[in-house]
């Protein structure tokens, strides 16, 4: 291969974009800040190049704000995806909605909740009925589901399953013991794949880490070639990862997540 050739392949390898979970990936439960070393990562990844983070979460944009600020953290990410499915850039600690994708997914889920409306009172009728679990609001979703256990969740899925294959476009979305209700189009995989795509930034140059079950739609080798997971992680979301050819770490949560990115994108020697 021709030196300008190696170059090419060299900087079109390189690593532009990390995309990680929040709760679990890089934030303990517990509230204590975020590990320094997942920072100090970025930090050095940022001095061969742009690298851009885009912090792929659950939580509503304001509930990631008030976490990044409580936990102190020093760097914030460039984007971020809320509910699995809002895109959100950031700016002075402040985020500016996407709004063509956001206005058009907040439509498409308008029309999809109310094409399904006899979901609802099934789900409801099953929850309240058969179960321990909480009905509750949701941000995103006309019904927002916890569930008292992990083994009741597995449960409340298998309930899931089976009942969704009516409307094959609506699905309900698990992390640990919460679920809600989403847009099968829409979904952290989709939302990483339109934020890289704006930035011309392909899989090869992207590193995605998480935890839990929402995350396993980004995890996958059409929108990031190099997936990772701390060991906390669930079994269904290692699974996937080594499936993916990823790297499941041996440390927990941020601390993992670094080492997983130490394994499969090495710093370049300067
Ligand atoms: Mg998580």
């Amino acid at each position: 291969m021709s030196q300008q050739k190696k170059k090419t392949a060299l900087l079109s390898t390189s690593l532009k974009l990390i995309c990680t979970d929040f709760d679990g990936t890089l934030a303990e439960a517990d509230g204590r800040p975020i590990s320094d070393a997942f920072f100090e990562r970025l930090t050095a990844w940022r001095r061969h190049g742009d690298v851009y983070w885009i912090i792929n979460t659950g939580r509503t944009f304001a509930s990631l704000q008030e976490d990044l600020v409580r936990r102190k953290a020093p760097i914030w990410p460039n984007w971020v995806v809320a509910l699995e499915r809002e895109i959100w850039l950031v700016r002075d600690r402040r985020g500016v909605g996407w709004f063509e994708w956001n206005r058009k997914c907040e439509l498409m889920h308008t029309q999809l909740f109310e094409s399904v409306h006899p979901v609802w009172k099934l789900v409801e009728d099953y929850i309240t009925r058969h179960t321990q679990a909480k009905l509750v609001e949701d941000a995103g979703s006309p019904l927002g589901i916890i569930a008292s256990c992990e083994e009741e969740a597995d449960e409340i899925s298998a309930f899931m399953t089976p009942l969704l294959a009516n409307w094959p476009t609506l699905i309900a979305v698990r992390n640990s013991i919460y679920f809600r209700f989403s847009h099968k189009f829409y979904h952290k995989g989709a939302c990483l794949e339109a934020i890289s795509s704006g930035l011309a930034i392909l899989p090869p140059q992207i590193f995605v880490a998480g935890d839990h079950l929402n995350d396993l739609p980004m995890m996958d080798h059409r929108y990031a070639r190099h997936i990772g997971c701390p060991s906390n992680s669930v079994d269904e979301v290692k699974k996937k990862v080594r499936a993916e050819g990823g790297y499941v770490a041996s440390a927990k949560v941020a601390e993992g997540t670094v080492e997983a990115l130490d394994r499969l994108c090495p710093l370049p020697r300067r």
